[in-house]
């Protein structure tokens, strides 16, 4: 036998739901009276259900005690929705017999009233913060009290559905906000540590006096710059640049004076370098180190006269008094070969510092090939 056969009449068999009586149909019958009155009579529990509940949440969350005000006030509408209901059940059989509609209408108006005020209490819990201690009781609260009179009332199924809706678009905007919460609060403390890592990074490899590099950068770069100048056989020079005669102004002005001395020093260095690779850094005390990548013993040479004038020009006061600096400079060029070091670049330039300073200061002295 084939099988739609055997499905159409188990089909068949069935019964279809036959639709509800409309309610003209219901009130011919003096039915619908006869529900209204058993619906009102289920729903009297309920009428001394939502001041308790209020008391209860507002004590436990203590927001009685943070907003005694806003408790009070919403003490007072559930207290008048209670009397309300009341003064109703009272009259409600004359009332229904008299005009069913209207009575049906009150009826249910103060029963939505109740769920509509559970609803904005939620509603405000969630979105201020000052109110946040009594959300998540606040919306268990709502929901039963919708799902209560929802069931417990036989109200229509579409007041479920909305009803579950409402909690559903009530739970999706707190998941989605502690979603979004939790994903600014992250990004922004990594945004926030990502920056405080360059900031120490940066100070790490900073002189905090010149606000130039410091020794261990230029020690970084000088091992960088020796593996890529070995690697493609070019020249790397280094220069070391000593301040001439520095104890004397130190002594002669005063140490605070020959800080502005080093900062002017390390200014007119900086100006005098104007290829993006160079390396300028403060060696230690009143010393300079220069790193040019590519730039052979001609070029170099070029590059520490020019530093050599640039330092000559600083022109600093000091009580009226002007105070000119000199440096001497050591030169040191090199290709790298498997036999030297990055420390024997430094170590030569140093040699060659010696000698300027023995042959009088003030000059630039090229360590020999
Ligand atoms: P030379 O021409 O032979 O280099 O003589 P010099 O006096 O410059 O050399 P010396 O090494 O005898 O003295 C260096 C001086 O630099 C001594 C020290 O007080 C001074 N100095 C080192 N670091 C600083 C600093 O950070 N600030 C100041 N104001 N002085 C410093
Ligand atoms: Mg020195
Ligand atoms: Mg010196």
């Amino acid at each position: 036998m084939a099988v739609d056969t055997v499905f159409g009449r188990w089909l068949s068999r069935q019964s279809v739901p036959s639709r509800p009586p409309s309610l003209d149909a219901m009130m011919a019958s003096g039915r619908a009276r006869e529900g209204l009155l058993d619906l009102a009579k289920r729903g009297d529990r309920g009428i001394f259900v939502h001041l308790p509940l209020w008391f209860l949440i507002a004590i436990w969350t203590e927001l009685w005690a943070q907003h005694p005000l806003f408790c009070v006030i919403n003490a007072l509408i559930f207290g008048a929705n209670a009397i309300a209901r009341l003064m109703l059940r009272q009259r409600f059989g004359a009332l229904v017999e008299r005009d069913y509609r209207s009575a049906r209408n009150v009826f249910l108006a103060l029963l939505l009233a109740n769920c509509v005020h559970w609803g904005v209490l939620t509603g405000l819990a969630m979105h201020f913060t000052a109110l946040r201690n009594a959300e998540v009781p606040l919306l268990f609260a709502s929901v039963g009290v919708g799902c209560s009179g929802a069931l417990g009332l036989a109200i229509s199924p579409h007041t479920l559905l909305a009803l579950m809706s409402m909690v559903l678009v009530a739970y999706l905007y707190k998941a989605s906000r502690i979603v979004h919460d939790d994903y600014w609060a992250a990004a922004d403390a990594r945004f926030d540590l990502e920056e405080r890592a360059r900031q120490l990074e940066l100070l790490s490899v900073t002189d905090a006096l010149t606000q130039i590099h410091n020794r261990l950068y230029f020690e970084h770069r000088l091992v960088a710059e020796w593996s890529r100048a070995s690697r493609d056989a070019k020249p790397l020079s280094v220069l070391i640049v000593d301040l001439d005669h520095f104890k004397v102004i130190n002594d002669t002005y005063g140490h605070p004076f020959g800080d502005r001395c080093l900062v002017a020093a390390a200014k007119a260095l900086r100006d005098a370098l104007h290829r993006t690779g160079d390396v300028l850094a403060r060696y230690g005390g009143e010393e300079f180190a220069v790193l040019l990548p590519g730039a052979d013993a001609l070029a170099a040479r070029g590059v520490a006269e020019r530093l050599l004038h640039s330092v000559s020009e600083v022109q600093l006061t000091h009580d009226a008094q002007a105070v000119h600096l000199a440096c001497s400079i050591g030169v040191s060029t090199l290709v790298p070969a498997p036999q030297s070091s990055p420390s024997s670049a430094v170590s030569r330039a140093d040699k060659a510092l010696y000698q300027a300073k023995q042959q009088g200061r003030n000059r630039v002295v090229i360590a020999p090939a």
